[in-house]
């Protein structure tokens, strides 16, 4: 049954019930959570985690999605750092667009050493979004093959 909090035109929701497309697919799931591949201009291997349900606020997760949310982090960023070997992940949550508060998303993004070292944090992403160069689907849809793999593998 589709969920009844989804909106038409938020793009989580929309990737949620596949109005739109995403290179990679379904990376991780948990009852409330889904992750996948991050479709804006944040490089590849960066992944989104997103309530299932339209939530536009922290403040509004309810108590079991709250529970959900530190495992998972945990869990995609050390996937995450397993297949990219990275300087740090970044765990960050904007969701903010057009002056419009949004569908809220962790953003979990790898960022290498050889990175410009002038560009860090916010300004990182900023540089990244003023770029404007979206991940190639091929080399998204392999990100997400790998990062799967090493969470199936945490599975047992
Ligand atoms: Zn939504």
């Amino acid at each position: 049954m589709a969920d009844p909090s989804s909106v038409e035109g938020c793009i989580s929701c929309d990737l949620l019930a596949g109005r739109r497309p995403c290179p990679g697919g379904l990376i991780e799931e948990t009852e409330r959570w889904a992750v996948n591949h991050c479709v804006g201009p944040l490089g590849v291997g960066t992944l989104i985690a997103a309530p299932k349900r339209h939530v536009v606020h922290v403040w509004d997760l309810d108590a079991e999605e709250a529970a959900e949310l530190g495992p998972l982090l945990r869990r995609t960023a050390g996937a995450v750092a397993e297949v990219f070997d990275p300087h740090q992940v970044y765990v960050c949550l904007w969701s903010h667009a057009d002056n419009v508060p949004g569908h809220i998303h962790w953003v979990v993004q790898p960022v290498a050493a050889s990175e410009n070292p002038a560009r860090r944090g916010a300004q990182l992403q900023a540089a990244m979004f003023e770029a404007g160069e979206l991940p190639d689907p091929a080399a998204m849809e392999d990100a997400a093959d790998r990062i799967r793999a090493v969470l199936a593998a945490d599975r047992g």
